[in-house]
């Protein structure tokens, strides 16, 4: 079966409005998630799998200091930068995903390498971060992932002696998810996690099921947003099984889980794309970085929740 292919990336939701960003701010979001956008439309327009695809679009967003991932990610509570990330396959469901790493430059490849050279779906950690030398991943310093403004975002919060569930919620965890020309699905996320984070704190991103999921029989997810919340709705593969068992549109699914997110206290946004092309969106927040772009010829990226 052919289809026209599709593409969805998100770098982030939460209290992102027009009086919050300066235009600075918004002008280079958009620029990264544009950037990623052509990144991955490349793959697939040249009949690429969709797997390649979400891989390419999240490695251009980790490198982009604009959003909570790779460069650019959120400190923890000791200062020091603690990545997590996974990429799923719709194909076979075969998963990867790392938590906790320090020194991979991007750890969405580094989770492909553990789906596809490992036995394993999940390494963390040292055990992750040695894995990776092994490998031949790309290795990154520590000076690298650093910004000032994380720097600052972390200060705030230690000098208000607030938790990391205090902060303002302004996410930046990115994601894509994909359709090939073929008909399959993939998903990837990634994620510096939350501000001030401590005791080796691991949110929904590198949990496949819960903040990543892709699975050709329903649709590929990616989530970001208050963690712990979408760990318990189990967000990613419960929007796909609402589709595969309840014959829901991805819309319709999206939405509805999220609203359970928001019932149980937590906010943020997902990414969908489905085996026959369709894509989504949903948020409870003010705004989403997000990006969208078909085979058909669109290519829009948006911030706000009011863009549609
Ligand atoms: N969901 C991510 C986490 O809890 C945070 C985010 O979306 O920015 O680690």
């Amino acid at each position: 079966m052919s289809v026209s292919w599709s593409l969805v990336i998100h770098g982030g939701a939460g209290r992102i409005t027009r009086e919050v960003l300066t235009p600075e701010q918004d002008a280079g979001a958009r620029a990264g998630l544009g950037a990623a956008l052509t990144a991955g439309s490349a793959v697939l327009a040249e009949g690429g799998t969709a797997l390649d695809a979400v891989e390419a679009a999240v490695r251009v967003l980790e490198d982009d200091p604009h959003f909570n991932a790779g460069r650019g990610a959120c400190f923890t509570r000791e200062g020091t930068n603690e990545l997590d990330a996974a990429i799923m396959d719709g194909r076979d469901r075969c998963a990867g995903s790392v938590a906790g790493v320090t020194r991979t430059r991007n750890p969405v490849s580094l989770a492909r390498h553990v789906m596809e050279a490992s036995p394993h779906v999940l390494l963390a950690g040292s055990g992750a971060d040695r894995f990776s030398a092994e490998h031949g991943l790309e290795q990154a310093d520590s000076s690298w992932f650093h910004t000032d403004e994380r720097r600052r975002q972390l200060d705030e919060l230690l000098s208000a002696d607030a938790d990391a569930f205090d902060s303002d919620m302004k996410y930046g965890t990115v994601g894509a998810v994909a359709c090939d020309a073929q008909g399959h699905v993939a998903a990837a996320t990634s994620t510096g996690g939350v501000t001030g984070k401590r005791w080796g704190r691991i949110g929904d991103s590198p949990l496949i099921g819960a903040g990543t999921y892709a699975d050709d029989r329903a649709c590929a997810v990616s989530c970001t947003g208050s963690g712990e919340v979408f760990i318990r709705v189990g967000v990613g593969h419960e929007i796909a099984a609402r589709r595969r068992f309840a014959g829901e549109g991805i819309q319709t699914a999206a939405d509805t889980v999220l609203a359970e997110v928001k019932e149980l206290g937590g906010t943020g946004g997902t990414i969908v794309a489905a085996p026959d092309g369709a894509i989504a969106w949903s948020m409870t927040t003010a705004g989403m970085y997000r990006g969208r772009a078909t085979g058909a010829g669109e290519h829009r990226v948006a911030i706000y929740a009011d863009e549609g």
